[in-house]
């Protein structure tokens, strides 16, 4: 299949109805695994982070982490869900290399939370619900590195390296119902799903949920059904998908993909897909049938999770302010639109502002510049407006010498210019570039003469009435004084020397 076989989105759509299914990992942030005391610090030397219980020694016997299943509660209360009184770890019991114990400690017909929603807000400020089917406790495998190939998959490879200090460490798999009913909507839904559900997890402080590390990514299912039908069509299943925009692109090109097999009379195999960040397209992995057996059985070497249920609704009452008020709240504290809002939520832009507030600015300059200059600045380097070399306490200093009157906005830009250049704060950007206002009225009365006697017939328009000219002479000004003028008391000083009222 290439990228030739598929329809029109358009199309695809005219003819089909998207159902989707998400399933997502969160890698908790707790200091131990879930199972054993082995440190789940990253970037160690390889399997330098392992034990009998994760290595699946014999006789090694796991013990569960309590703050997994306290940040699992937490998960599972911020998403609406029920909290089960009694559940249990199950085996899942499968060979992969990287997979030292051979199953996978997971939960099976037991989840720790089930029957839960969550509500996301699409590009236009509709709100979409999201039925959430489980959200249950298991651990992570180790990493197989694949060595000799070109593409660094197994096949083609000469071996394998398995590095086993990832095995253990926990994950809460967060699996949605079926989502129906958003058409042509389904990719911008999937989107807007991880990205509510991350706000929410790093809200609850559980997890980072740093997908471009892995620490939470998403597993794509879909399938269409002609329109108008109720019976679900054959799934696939995009693994592993680690940004917003590529679970976007997934969604997207899955269904353009079923619509061109189903409209040639084609069948879609239940099948696991890889994404490829590249074109946006999608490949096949592994057949996977229903049938497929795992053999579940509960484990029988950890007690069942019996959370008490004073403990449940002591966490429930300690949930922090969930994103999607914390922003209601927000964009009446900051007076903006719901569709400014949106945008600041689109770019990043949320936490910044705050904290940019918080050091002191007020929240129109403090949105202003993230939104403007940065988020520009941002867009022109490919980066993210968190990793732009300038703190919320700086950007807060330059907003204070615009309200103290010692900067207009343009020597505010070129203050922020050079703090992202790397010299210096802003007090000494100013310093070094000698960026003040010049408010000092003999200087600017001296260059508003200056500006008067070198556009005479400019000057001649405005004093016959013509206002709108003062501009010209505004900018001469300005570049005369390399832009430090204060430029509406020059404008006024202009009027006031040719003798027209403003
Ligand atoms: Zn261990």
């Amino acid at each position: 299949m290439t990228v030739t076989d598929l329809v029109s989105y358009e199309d695809a759509l005219a003819s089909y109805d998207p159902v989707m299914g998400l399933e997502v990992h969160v890698e908790l942030g707790t200091k131990t695994k879930m199972f054993c005391g082995c440190s789940t610090e990253l970037k160690q030397d390889a399997n330098s982070q392992t034990c009998p219980v994760c290595l699946g020694l014999p006789g090694a016997l796991p013990v569960v982490n309590e703050i997994g299943v306290e940040s699992a509660i937490k998960i599972g209360l911020a998403l609406n869900c029920e909290i089960a009184e009694w559940c249990r770890f199950a085996r899942k019991n499968y060979f992969y290399p990287d997979m030292p114990k051979n199953f996978q400690t997971s939960q099976y017909d037991e989840p720790i939370a089930f029957d839960g929603y969550l509500d996301v807000q699409l590009e236009d400020g509709e709100i979409f619900r999201v039925q959430i089917e489980r959200a249950h406790m298991e651990e992570d495998t180790g990493k197989s590195t694949h060595v000799g190939g070109a593409t660094g998959r197994i096949h083609g490879a000469s071996h394998s390296l398995l590095d086993y200090n990832r095995a253990g460490i926990p994950l809460i798999e967060i699996v949605t119902k079926p989502i129906e009913g958003a058409g042509a909507r389904a990719p911008e839904v999937a989107k807007a799903y991880v990205a509510e559900l991350r706000e929410l997890i790093k809200a609850l402080g559980v997890s980072e949920a740093r997908m471009e590390m892995g620490q939470m990514r998403c597993d794509v299912n879909l399938s269409l059904r002609p329109n108008g039908t109720e019976k679900f069509g054959t799934r696939s299943e995009t693994k592993n998908v680690n940004s917003l925009r590529s679970v976007e692109r997934a969604a997207r090109f899955e269904i353009q993909r079923h619509a061109a097999v189903l409209s040639s009379g084609g069948t879609i195999v239940q099948e696991t897909r890889h994404f490829h960040e590249e074109d946006g397209s999608t490949t096949a992995g592994r057949i996977k049938d229903n049938a497929e057996d795992y053999r579940y059985f509960p484990e029988p070497d950890l007690v069942p999770v019996a959370p008490a249920r004073d403990w449940v609704e002591e966490l429930r009452k300690g949930l922090p302010e969930l994103p999607r008020l914390r922003r209601a709240r927000l964009k009446e504290e900051w007076g903006v639109s719901e569709h400014d809002m949106q945008s600041i939520l689109n770019a990043g832009a949320v936490e910044l502002i705050v904290a940019t507030i918080e050091a002191g600015a007020p929240a129109d300059q403090a949105r202003k510049w993230w939104m403007g200059e940065l988020a520009r600045n941002a867009n022109e380097t490919g980066r993210g407006l968190d990793e732009l070399p300038i703190t919320p306490a700086q950007l807060a200093r330059v907003a204070a010498l615009v309200a103290k009157g010692d900067l207009n906005d343009k020597l505010a830009r070129q203050v922020i210019e050079g703090v992202l250049a790397g010299e210096g704060d802003p007090d000494t950007v100013v310093e070094k570039r000698g960026l003040k206002v010049v408010s000092d009225e003999g200087a600017l009365s001296t260059a508003v003469d200056a500006a008067i006697a070198g556009n005479a017939a400019i000057a001649d328009k405005i004093r016959g009435g013509k206002v709108a000219a003062a501009g010209a002479l505004v900018g001469a000004v300005m570049k005369a004084t390399r832009g430090q003028a204060d430029a509406a008391r020059v404008r006024e000083l202009i009027l006031e020397k040719l003798g027209v009222e403003g």
